[in-house]
């Protein structure tokens, strides 16, 4: 039984199901909200290591993906500098 409406395809590798059947394609991930396929491709394609990986997943099309957004990749934290160069001591005059 397929809904004729949709059209999911499934990332073994990745655990996600893309929906395909509207304009903009939609990630469900096995936990949690669903996404795009970008957010999908900053927290999990990305990762892959091996051309055969990669042959597998549905979501290595960079013109699919797109602009990555804000919030599709794990936050990096920034360097902090831990106070052994407090600003302005090396600026010279
Ligand atoms: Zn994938």
């Amino acid at each position: 039984m397929t809904a004729p409406q949709s059209q999911r395809q499934r990332c073994a590798l990745c655990q996600v199901e893309i929906d395909t059947s509207g304009g903009v394609d939609q990630v469900f991930f096995s936990s949690g909200s669903s996404g795009t396929r970008s957010k999908l491709w900053g927290r999990v394609c990305q990762y892959l290591k091996t051309d055969e990986q990669k042959q597998q997943c549905i979501n290595q099309d960079p013109n699919k993906r797109g602009q990555k957004q804000p919030g599709d990749y794990y936050e990096e934290v920034p360097a902090i500098e831990l106070g052994d160069k407090p600003p302005g001591t090396n600026t010279a005059a």
